[in-house]
């Protein structure tokens, strides 16, 4: 009894080989093992944070903020270049770059491999995680809202993308392609996030090297 049903698997395992029913996972031929892969699969202790609501820009910060700068840096690991954070206060208008709390993340819309890097981020930040938690990577960043090719993915609208115009643009022809952001992409992050409370922050900090 015990043979026949060592045959039957078998026979019937060969079948499910011959029909190319047994797939590779797409991840697993990849040859970009980035630090993404770690934290995709990376449990945490701490729940996921609500997402966070608009806090604008009111103070001016003369120090580069621990969250911001850990998350650039993070993002650069990918491909890019670092942009940087801190812009003074004596230009107008609000950004939370015054005050510690944005990174420009320098990747071109209109190369194809750099659209592909900022839309592989994208994806990732606004899954769903294992628990269903919706956007779960984004929300444990304390990402308030991403500007990247003409869209906007803000927190209040449960990241869903919207058309951005910048209020320095009549139209979109007009507008030049850093205020597109076209050239870059914009993270802007909750207070929280930006001084690093947020879990992805303090768990990441806590586990171990990955490289
Ligand atoms: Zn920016």
């Amino acid at each position: 009894m015990r043979r026949g049903l060592t045959v039957v698997l078998a026979v019937l395992s060969s079948l499910v080989v011959s029909a190319g029913l047994l797939t590779v996972p797409a991840h697993a031929t990849s040859t970009h093992a980035t630090s993404s892969d770690a934290t995709a699969s990376q449990r945490y202790a701490m729940p996921v944070e609500a997402y966070p609501p608009y806090q604008p820009q009111k103070t001016c910060a003369r120090k580069d903020k621990p969250g911001t700068v850990a998350l650039g840096r993070w993002l650069v690991a990918r491909g890019g270049v670092y942009g940087g954070t801190l812009r003074a206060c004596s230009s107008g208008g609000q950004s939370e770059h015054k005050d510690g709390r944005a990174f420009d993340w320098m990747l071109d819309a209109s190369d194809p491999d750099d659209r592909a890097i900022a839309d592989a981020f994208l994806i990732e930040a606004f899954a769903d995680d294992e628990l269903g938690d919706t956007d779960a990577l984004a929300r444990r960043m304390g990402i308030m809202y991403v500007i990247w090719n003409d869209r906007m993915y803000a927190a209040w609208d449960g990241f869903e993308p919207t058309k951005y115009l910048s209020s320095g643009c009549r139209t979109r022809r007009a507008c030049s392609v850093t205020l597109r952001h076209r050239d870059h992409v914009h993270v802007s992050l909750s207070k929280a996030g930006a001084r690093g409370l947020t879990s992805w922050y303090v768990e990441q900090a806590l586990a171990p090297p990955t490289a």
